[in-house]
């Protein structure tokens, strides 16, 4: 470090990779005065902007239409039978996406960052050869902020035929039948969004329950809505796919077979590591791809670090950022911390939508023994006047100890929204009498989460107690 310090550099840092967590970094260390330049080699703003969260979004957006024009006419309105028409949503959203890819480049020209359009990869510690130009630049830091892509598992006969999250995107048509493989977050959100656009959809997942990891009541309300909504089917998995005339002949474990016009493979996404030059440094990525770091995203070695879904700690957009932000508050403006993993509010949009901070129950209760556990299912007050069959569901868990509260699960109209503020409480530490001492706000679906007594099932429309 001693030597580093005498030598100088064409710059102070140089990032990898023009995502959340990379942009972050790279505006924060120029705003300390470092000289930072950044190479991306797709699209400014990565993943989230460009083909993740915001696109992904403003579909989920496009979907939830088809649900208010029917539930509008319990209302009064008599609404024209609606039509959709993809090529209008996709011009609209990419013209979106291209506005914010814009000010993303914008403001990091403005934080003083030197953008590179093109690949980078490490050539030592200090180095990074730009793979287009042939250019070495030379940098006291670099930062690896390269994401990751999704991958499409098991690699089956025809695997080709399938598209990933990448692709859906650029899809010319709404298909009129899909097969979403998958039961994470994206096959979760994708099969939601296409099924209520009108595609005849399928959800095959290999467990016995979608998005694994989440409170179990949270995952049986998912499964009876989403199966209501499309041809769910779990426990399965697609052993082939083959062109036909018309479309994709899908082979399942069973042997019977289904024809659609799309396979959109969301089966997970590994980090961008392959021929990043990590073997050059002697970084060693973990058995998924990930670049192993410390809590202050420090790799072994001591001028490389990396933040975001290239480390593999926790795959969202806020998490990134955070740790880009912390590196560089670390590294150029003396003021260091780290990101608490710990807990972290998350929201997945299907509809019915989720939202979560902390711990589901059964993990509460291995983690803590006794808790209490606050359950309210109920029909939300617009399904009363519209007749559609659905359910909120909200949790509260308690660490009986401490009466603090370690998890909130809701799922139900805007509960990434209602997760978004409650997690302020939770994340403060607060206790069930602090969400008992709290005012309700009549008539909300939110209001359950601070009149909730016992531990007992209430089931009631909000506001008809
Ligand atoms: P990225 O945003 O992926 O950025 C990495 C960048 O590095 C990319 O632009 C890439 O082109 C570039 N790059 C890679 N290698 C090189 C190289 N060698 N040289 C130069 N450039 C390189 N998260 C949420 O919190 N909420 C959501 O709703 C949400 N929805 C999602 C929906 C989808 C379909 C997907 C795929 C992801 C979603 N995520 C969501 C996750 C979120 O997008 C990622 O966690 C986040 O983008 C990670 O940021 P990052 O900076 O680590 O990587
Ligand atoms: P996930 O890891 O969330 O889910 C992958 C799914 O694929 C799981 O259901 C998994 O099953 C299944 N799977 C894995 N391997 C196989 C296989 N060999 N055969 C069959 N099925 C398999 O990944 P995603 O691709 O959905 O998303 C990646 C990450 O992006 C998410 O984890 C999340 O962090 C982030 N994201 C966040 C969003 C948000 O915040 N709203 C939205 C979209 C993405 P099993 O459960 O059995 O392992």
């Amino acid at each position: 470090m001693a030597d580093d310090l005498a030598r100088t550099f064409d710059v102070d840092l140089f990032v990898i990779g023009g995502g959340s967590g990379g942009v972050r970094a790279a505006r924060i260390a120029a705003g300390y005065g470092a000289r930072v330049q950044l190479a991306e080699e797709y699209r400014v703003g990565g993943t989230c902007v460009i083909r993740g969260c915001v696109p992904k979004k403003l579909m989920v957006y496009a979907g939830r239409f088809a649900d208010e024009f029917a539930d509008a006419a319990g209302f009064g309105w008599s609404v024209p039978t609606p039509t959709f028409d993809w090529r209008v949503m996709k011009a609209r959203r990419d013209a979106e996406v291209a506005r914010l890819e814009a000010i993303y480049d914008a403001n990091l020209g403005k934080a003083g960052v030197t953008i590179l359009p093109e690949r980078a990869v490490i050539e030592d510690a200090h180095t990074v050869r730009l793979v287009g130009s042939g250019r070495r630049v030379s940098a006291r830091f670099i930062l690896v902020a390269v994401g990751a892509h999704p991958v499409k598992e098991p690699l089956i006969p025809g695997a080709e035929l399938a598209i990933t999250s990448n692709e859906v995107f650029d899809l010319e048509s709404l298909p009129e039948r899909i097969l979403v493989v998958g039961g994470g977050y994206i096959a979760v959100e994708f099969a939601g969004v296409l099924a209520h656009l009108g595609a005849r959809t399928t959800l095959l997942h290999r467990g016995d329950k979608l998005l694994r990891g989440f409170d179990e009541e949270i995952r049986d309300a998912l499964d009876t809505a989403y199966a209501e909504r499309m041809d769910l089917r779990l426990n399965r998995t697609v052993e082939r796919l083959d062109s036909s005339g018309s479309g994709i002949r899908v082979t399942l474990d069973d042997d019977t077979t289904l024809e659609v016009d799309q396979v959109l493979t969301a089966t997970g996404r590994r980090p961008n590591t392959a021929g990043l030059g990590l073997e050059a440094v002697g970084i060693e990525a973990d058995a998924r791809g990930a670049i192993p770091v410390d809590a202050f995203s420090q790799t072994r070695v001591p001028s490389i670090y990396a933040v975001g879904d290239v480390t593999d700690r926790a795959a969202l957009t806020p998490i990134a950022i955070r740790e880009g932000h912390a590196f560089a508050d670390t590294v150029f403006g003396g003021k260091p911390w780290c990101v608490d993993h710990g807990l972290i509010a998350t929201a997945v949009f299907s509809t019915p939508e989720i939202g979560v901070i902390g711990h589901n129950e059964d993990v509460a209760r291995r983690l803590f023994g006794a808790v209490d556990v606050y359950r309210s299912s109920f029909r939300p007050m617009k399904a009363t006047l519209s007749g559609r069959e659905e359910r909120v569901l909200m949790k509260v868990v308690v660490d009986r100890a401490s009466d603090r509260v370690v998890g909130v699960h809701v799922l139900g109209h805007d509960a990434g929204e209602i997760i978004q503020a409650v997690g302020i409480a939770v994340t403060m530490g607060a206790t069930k009498a602090d969400f008992d001492r709290t005012i309700a706000v009549h008539p909300t679906a939110g209001e359950e989460l601070v009149t909730m007594r016992s531990p007992v099932v209430t089931k009631h429309p909000v506001g008809v107690g």
